[in-house]
């Protein structure tokens, strides 16, 4: 990312690490109605108040700008003021991840998707991953598909941190 802002924009944006209806949101929003997801938006209550958060199948989705949240697919800091901007993300990284730590432990699926991931020449991929991803917390969540028959070979995808918990308790509020 060039570093083109000028500071009062950066400020407006650091004030607001988590956009609102964002077009990379508004791809996964329209996709999941389109399955017949359910869910509400920006739930305050929830730890880093997740983009999506589909209560009947306690899953939240973070849809994450690459900049703000530190992607890996950032190669460009800005040039100016290096130390303070990587100082800043790496912040939003550390809380992301104690945000996601959190709902994981209260058992909840979290699943991140990055912007970049959401490009065109992503998205058809990304949202197949997800559908799968979706299926299984589906599936098991009726029992028919515990977790431990995915768990050994289910690897990490590229969009979902699945929660290394035990889904015993709660695992669907029944709404
Ligand atoms: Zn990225």
């Amino acid at each position: 990312m060039a570093d083109r802002m000028t500071p009062e924009q950066r400020h407006r944006c650091m004030s607001r690490i988590r956009g609102r209806d964002t077009k990379p949101e508004l791809v996964v929003r329209r996709w999941l109605w389109r399955q017949g997801f359910r869910y509400r938006l920006y739930v305050k209550t929830l730890p880093g108040r997740p983009d999506i958060v589909m209560r009947k199948w306690r899953t939240v989705v973070f849809v994450n700008g690459c900049f703000w949240h530190g992607h890996e697919c950032q190669k460009h800091r800005p040039a100016t003021n290096a130390d303070f901007w990587r100082e800043k993300i790496e912040r939003n990284r550390e809380r992301d991840a104690r945000n996601q730590a959190l709902l994981q432990a209260a058992g909840w699926h979290v699943i991140v998707i990055w912007e970049c991931q959401l490009n065109a020449k992503n998205r058809a991929e990304t949202l197949r991953e997800l559908d799968v991803t979706l299926s299984r917390i589906v599936l098991q969540a009726s029992g028919v598909y515990p977790m431990r028959y995915h768990t050994p070979d289910e690897g990490q995808t590229p969009i979902a941190a699945e929660a290394a918990v035990s889904y015993d308790h709660k695992t669907s509020t029944g709404e």
